[in-house]
């Protein structure tokens, strides 16, 4: 029998894991609100993660984790050619001016006699469960994200899949457009991109779990100073209606772009 090195096994497994961390480590920060992110229930966490200095500390294994999602994506669409035509992969929509943006996963043409949107998701155990049950509606996050689609997309109804990563189970639901809850998604988004405090926390939805801003969460205290609320604050959308082309909010004392989460002694309250 061949002794197996457990040790040295692990150790060039914890040299893949920490090579794919830095690689997420590594990708640009983005500057703006993801599609498939404001269907999530705290706004704090959106609005800190798009304006507070947020750690990107990524775990290697969840760093293949989401790679994975990527590899689920291909094999679907794959698949999904046997019987019906994709196009558009990666459609980007976007609106305030690319501050709001999403990627559909493609366009799905002759389940019915209209196009389809198309979102592909892997789950675990007890997530496909959930699906099985509850269906889009289960994960809030996924129900929005395909409703953005639809609406800047201009089509309406979208295929939702989710392959189970245990077994390679489908599930497959088809969606219809709701104006309404597309015009409140855009709303949201428009608050959140806004915001010059910090909008309320929601620890009810789960977002907690896996927040890379929840060390940062603790310390927000409503009300404090900050540049958000100082009067030498210019922010990102005052400057685009001025005509200033310029990617970020600005500090007009410093002359140096400000993030509305921070602060500095010169603080001068807004009038
Ligand atoms: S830790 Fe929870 S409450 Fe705090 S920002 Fe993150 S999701 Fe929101
Ligand atoms: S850096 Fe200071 S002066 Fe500039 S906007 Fe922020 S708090 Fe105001």
């Amino acid at each position: 029998m061949v002794a197996v090195n457990l040790s040295e096994g692990d150790r060039i497994a914890g040299g893949i894991f920490d090579a794919c961390a830095a690689r997420a480590e590594a990708e640009p920060r983005r500057r703006y609100l993801g599609m498939s992110q404001v269907g999530r229930q705290c706004a704090l966490r959106l609005w800190l993660e798009l304006y507070a200095d947020v750690p990107r500390r990524v775990e290697g294994r969840m760093a293949r984790v989401f790679d994975m999602g990527h590899s689920v994506e291909a094999r679907v669409i794959g698949d999904l050619r046997l019987v019906y035509a994709v196009d558009g992969e990666q459609e980007e929509f976007s609106d305030f001016g690319g501050r709001f943006m999403g990627h559909c996963d493609g366009i799905v043409h002759g389940v019915t006699s209209r196009p389809h949107v198309l979102e592909v998701k892997s789950a675990n155990r007890t997530s496909f469960e959930m699906f099985r049950r509850k269906g889009i509606a289960g994960r809030a996050e996924y129900a929005a994200q395909v409703q953005c689609y639809m609406g800047y997309s201009g089509l309406e109804r979208a295929l939702f899949v989710v392959e189970s990563k245990d077994n390679q189970d489908l599930y497959v639901e088809r969606v219809r457009f709701d104006r309404k809850a597309f015009e409140a998604l855009r709303a949201r988004a428009w608050s959140i991109l806004t915001a010059r405090v910090p909008p309320p926390r929601d620890r009810s939805g789960g977002d907690c779990r896996f927040c890379p801003a929840a060390g940062l969460c603790e310390g927000i205290e409503e009300g404090a100073p900050a540049c958000g609320t100082c009067a030498r604050f210019v922010p990102e959308e005052a400057l685009r209606e001025r005509g200033v082309r310029i990617e970020g909010d600005l500090c007009v004392l410093r002359k140096a772009p400000a993030s509305r989460a921070g602060r500095c002694e010169e603080h001068e309250p807004l009038a």
